[in-house]
């Protein structure tokens, strides 16, 4: 297939917003594809050469991109770069300067899927010394042969940065439609652009079926090619491959220990709920290999966990899911996230850290054992498998601590020790549930102390606009670092009302803070710090814009804290640090 035809794909998906639209294109597409282009088109439209779980990077700079433009064009690297300014794309500037270029020479030979495909993978291989020089003449290749709007997607594929806004959920009901289009009916009615499905119950399944496929697969090359070929039955079929990561279970919060018993139904399995990082063990006999839930794989900076594994699991081949939770060394008590956090992102002097921080593996659920996929089995029985699989050695491997019940109060006092010894609190799991790769369902709950209100000072406001002029309405609220220095979190101006009988007001938040006004200039003020207020969030995020490295989603005053609070009393950086990380999902 010429790569034109599948620009022009990746034109229509960019030219709309609609979602349905979206999913209409590329499944139309799809349907007409033969079956030896399919793998290659699926990674392309997702912008990509490899597959998600596949960590190889094409590796190439926009600089180098540049300069392959300009070899291959014969343009300016002055001229590209001023395009690239203007238009903030480099895939655009490739575009303009390709357009100038084929007016003067008119003939180009076609490029093909498979040769864009083929070159883009070698880009990867290239290293050592040499390959900057070699890549540029792989894209510059590529850039000779490219019409216009091919130069524009080949440079934005490269730079892996497509922007055509596909999601997986789009890719994936576009799967749904392209192969199960006559068992389930859909049309989009035009007038306002909805989607009626003929059969409901059949769509959902089909739709459960290529996400369940991907869980495992991770890759929607495979996932398509198999719908194409082999169906609904086919999809289901997917075996587990050890090596190969795969998307791990999610949990649902509650809010305490009826609802989760309700939710999982009883009798209930209630684990400790480690605050360490999720790691899949996958072991291949001696090769054994280690993956965060995002598939990264980390083996290499786990050399302690590895040499355990070797040791003390005794399946041939297995993948396990674990939690692997950072120990004081002295007091085998488990350590917060920060410490653990230092070891992920570590690529050298990795004993010597390992040292410092050691870690122990908190084994809780076993999906695959010696060539048996057990993701279909009840939980009971794969942790009775896993129990016979993990031979325990304190402080390096063990069973997540549990207890099997019925009863809320037995959940509430081993939420109680499960704080006591320092973790986050429990997850509390249905006995006869199979292992939904990827899916947040309710077959696993977790529990927690709820997120906690911050209480923050306020060290700057801004005068209102219009009707609000005469008030200060936006505060800065800063946290406190350990050294008592005030760093800001963010901006608040929601939750307090226009009339003072309906709560904390406008005015009243401005002749509070009219006296401590330090300094003006335009519409702000600097205050000193002394009104303290208690904020509910939707989120802690890390962010550039302010000195705290954090801010809040949908910050929103709670209540007036400065009776209750002294300044000294602020929730504390580190603490916002803490609840950063137990909020990672
Ligand atoms: P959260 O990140 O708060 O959504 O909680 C889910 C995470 O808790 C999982 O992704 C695991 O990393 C972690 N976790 C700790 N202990 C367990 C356990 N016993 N079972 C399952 N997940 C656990």
């Amino acid at each position: 297939m010429n790569y034109l035809a599948l620009t022009t794909i990746y034109e229509r998906l960019e030219s709309t917003a609609k979602r349905l639209e979206k999913i209409q294109v590329i499944a139309e597409f799809l349907k007409e594809l033969p079956q030896k282009d399919l793998a290659p088109i699926v990674l392309l439209l997702q912008g990509r050469v490899f597959p998600i779980w596949d960590e190889t990077k094409l590796g190439v700079a926009s600089k180098l991109v540049l300069s392959a433009i300009a070899k291959a064009t014969g343009a300016g690297k002055d001229a590209i770069m001023l395009q690239w300014k203007k238009t903030g794309d480099l895939g655009i500037a490739a575009q303009n300067v390709v357009e100038k270029k084929t007016q003067a020479t008119l003939f180009s030979e076609s490029l093909s899927v498979q040769k864009v495909f083929t070159n883009l993978k070698k880009l990867a291989q290239m290293q050592g010394s040499g390959a900057t020089e070699r890549k540029q003449e792989l894209i510059a290749e590529l850039l000779t042969s490219a019409k216009p709007q091919e130069a524009r997607y080949i440079v934005r594929t490269i730079l892996e940065d497509l922007r055509v806004g596909i999601g997986e959920g789009s890719l994936r009901d576009a799967i749904v439609w392209a192969y199960f289009d006559d068992k389930i009916d859909i049309q989009i009615k035009e007038k306002d652009n909805s989607l009626e499905i003929g059969n409901r119950e059949e769509y959902n399944a089909c739709v459960d079926a290529v996400q369940q496929a991907y869980n495992i697969t991770n890759d929607f090359s495979v996932v398509a090619a198999i719908a194409k070929e082999s169906g609904l039955k086919g999809l289901l079929g997917q075996e587990l491959v050890v090596g190969k990561p795969i998307k791990v279970m999610l949990a649902l919060k509650v809010n305490d220990a009826k609802e989760a018993l309700e939710r999982v139904g009883t009798p209930a399995q209630a684990e400790y709920k480690l605050d360490g990082f999720r790691i899949q063990i996958h072991k291949l006999k001696e090769k054994i290999t280690l993956y965060t839930r995002r598939l990264e794989d980390v083996t290499a900076q786990f050399p302690d966990a590895v040499k355990t594994i070797a040791e003390q699991v005794k399946a041939e081949s297995c993948i396990l899911d674990a939690e692997v939770v950072g120990i004081d060394k002295k007091t085998g008590k488990y350590l917060p996230f920060q410490s653990i956090s230092q070891r992920i992102k570590r690529k050298y002097n990795i004993d010597e850290v390992a040292k410092k921080f050691p870690v122990e593996l908190n084994v809780f659920d076993l999906l695959y054992a010696n060539g048996k996929n057990l993701i279909q089995q009840p939980f009971k029985e794969r942790r009775a498998i896993l129990e016979k699989t993990i031979k325990e050695k304190p402080k390096s491997i063990q069973l997540v601590r549990h207890i099997i019940t019925e009863k809320e109060p037995d959940i509430n006092s081993f939420f109680k020790q499960a704080l006591k010894e320092g973790t986050e609190g429990l997850m509390i799991k249905n006995l006869e549930s199979p292992y939904k790769p990827g899916a947040r369902v309710g077959y696993m709950v977790k529990l927690k102390e709820t997120m906690e209100n911050l209480d923050l000072v306020i060290t700057g406001a801004e005068w209102g606009e219009g009707k609000r002029s005469a008030w200060l309405s936006s505060f800065v609220i800063s946290c406190m670092d350990e050294d008592g220095n005030f760093l800001e979190i963010g901006k608040v101006s929601t939750g307090f009302k226009e009339k003072e009988e309906e709560g904390l007001s406008f005015k009243e938040m401005t002749e509070l803070l009219k006296p401590l006004i330090i300094s003006e200039k335009n519409k702000e003020a600097k205050v000193k710090p002394a009104i303290i207020l208690e904020v509910a969030y939707e989120e802690i995020q890390k962010s550039n814009t302010y000195p705290s490295g954090f801010a809040l989603r949908f910050p929103r005053v709670v209540r007036l804290r400065s009776d209750e609070r002294n300044v000294d009393d602020i929730t504390p950086l580190n603490y916002i640090e803490e609840l950063y990380h137990s909020q990672k999902m």
